[in-house]
């Protein structure tokens, strides 16, 4: 197919920092591409590692790639060069409904892997959704890297020069070439403290990233709680954290670069860092203002929210997910209401703008009026709040995902869930609002998540047919007797297990699983 040029546009910000190289016509060029529009895209640290770091290879051009959702075109930041004389893209797709956009990018683009075979760019994808599962990926990219990259990124680049690219590829460890036959093992950083952190972080003036400007922070990867829901704790497994000498020395030095004082950090379990606490109260000190990533229930005291009310942060964000404490243990969630009412307490009296709470309706080991008696009985308890929608809660139902011992639920599972929204939808409170994710979103979540090779056809017909939930309706009735199956009935022998080494150990996925009644 040829390439659409109305749908590839050339739009350079005006940036802070851009690298300007000079090249030869044998270097290696390189696309990174954010299938997310460029504000949103600034905040990855994906984004801002590859663009800095590839360019700091010899021989090596990045040139960085932006997805415009309104337009729904392509923008290249750095460069009008045709996409076909690229070597390479890596795509980055930490979520599973990126993959319906990156086949409409690709499709579009003439490059996706069922059209144009092997020849280059080769399209690389990597994130934490296809880790977990590459195979609906599979007539879409050419290879998945499996785990975290920061070790093998320069062996992938410099393949790429190579008389047989291809080959060298499917030959590297965790690097998995479609149909993803192969199991490949994960591979993972041991040490974040030697491993690479951009410090000179881009943006623009013109368009306020996410969590707004500051040096983005990655404190930790992983969690230590394997919450029996959270696909991101079990495939960053084990839970590692950089040193808060180390942690200091990197805002210290983004700030210096961007002249902002204002740190972002990362973290899926900030208040696990030993000595956190203390580097906060550091950077008040100093006058550095942060922003907080969500916290457990269990982590927030009234210390910790003066804390944080002190580095600028207007709003909290607190994930209890279960309201019913004696599930919530079971899933990793252990913590008293009372607490949380103190908290919340604390939170008002401290005088934050909001409380943001993250909850999750669904879980098939939970009776539905017990869920809604918690609701009504933890909702009646915030009486002693006088301002309007204080409280802001966000619920999701539960989207079953790969290397979680809910990976058996159908996906079917999810819409069950519609029963349960429509009655909080009905729940009229002045204290809180309530935001509820579309249980046909969740829905396609899940048919993605826990996908197969089939489920590649069905995303790219999706693709075909626009980005919006109507196309997803229209690829589900052309779906074959596989995709019928697991859909309705879940995975007895998961297909990933043949696609991914993980290194988590199935019994105990199955174990838990039955204890919790998802099997
Ligand atoms: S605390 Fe949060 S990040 Fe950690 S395992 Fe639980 S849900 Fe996942």
């Amino acid at each position: 197919m040829a390439i659409n040029s109305d749908f590839l546009v050339f739009k350079p910000r005006k940036e802070n920092y851009t690298i300007a190289k000079r090249g030869r016509p044998s270097d290696i060029k390189i696309g990174i591409m954010m299938t997310i529009p460029y504000r949103a895209a600034v905040s990855s640290l994906f984004f801002q590692m590859a663009y800095t770091y590839l360019n700091s290879l010899e021989g090596v051009h990045a040139y960085r790639y932006v997805f415009d959702i309104d337009s729904k075109r392509i923008e290249a930041l750095d460069t009008e060069m045709s996409i076909k004389k690229l070597d390479a893209i890596l795509i980055s797709l930490p979520f599973e409904l990126d993959y319906v956009t990156a086949a409409f990018i690709l499709h579009r683009l003439g490059i996706i892997h069922k059209d144009k075979g092997w020849s280059k760019p080769l399209i690389i994808a990597g994130g934490l959704a296809p880790t977990s599962n590459p195979l609906p990926l599979a007539e879409i990219v050419d290879f998945v890297v499996i785990g975290e990259a920061e070790n093998i990124i320069d062996k992938i680049v410099y393949s790429l020069a190579e008389q047989n690219p291809v080959k060298m590829l499917e030959d590297m460890p965790c690097v998995s070439a479609t149909p993803f036959s192969d199991v490949k093992r994960r591979c993972f950083v041991e040490d974040l403290d030697n491993s690479y952190h951009p410090l000179q972080q881009f943006y623009s003036p013109d368009e306020e990233p996410i969590y707004g400007y500051g040096i983005r922070v990655e404190v930790s990867r992983g969690c230590p709680y394997l919450c029996a829901f959270c696909m991101e704790s079990h495939v960053l497994y084990p839970f590692r954290y950089r040193d808060v000498s180390m942690i200091e020395k990197i805002v210290l030095r983004g700030i210096e670069f961007l002249k902002i004082p204002r740190a972002i950090f990362y973290s899926l379990s900030l208040f696990s860092v030993p000595g956190i606490d203390h580097l906060l109260g550091k950077l008040i000190s100093n006058g550095i203002k942060a922003s907080i990533p969500s916290i457990r229930v269990e982590h927030a005291n009234s210390n910790r929210l003066e804390l944080i009310k002190l580095l600028g942060q207007k709003t909290i964000t607190l994930a209890p997910e279960s309201l019913v404490t004696s599930h919530s243990c079971r899933i990793g969630k252990c913590y008293s209401i009372d607490h949380l009412i103190e908290v919340l307490e604390t939170s008002y009296r401290l005088g934050f703008d909001h409380v943001k709470l993250y909850l999750i309706t669904g879980f098939p080991d939970l009776n539905i009026d017990d869920e809604i008696q918690a609701f009504k009985d933890f909702m009646h308890r915030l009486s002693f709040i006088k301002k309007r929608k204080f409280i802001e809660i966000s619920m999701n139902p539960l989207v079953p995902k790969p290397w979680t011992p809910y990976q058996y639920l159908p996906p079917e599972h999810v819409l069950k869930t519609s029963k349960n929204i429509s009655i909080y939808k009905s729940f009229k409170s002045s204290v809180a609002d309530i935001s509820i994710l579309d249980p046909n979103w969740a829905f396609a979540q899940a048919v993605i998540a826990l996908g197969s090779r089939e489920t590649s056809k069905l995303i790219i017909e999706w693709a075909l047919h626009g980005l919006g939930l109507g196309g997803f309706k229209k690829a589900l009735s052309s779906l074959n007797q596989e995709c019928k199956r697991y859909i309705r009935h879940g995975w007895e022998a998961p297909p990933w297990y043949d696609a991914v080494d993980m290194g988590i150990p199935v019994k105990y996925l199955e174990l838990r699983a039955r204890f919790l009644r998802a099997l």
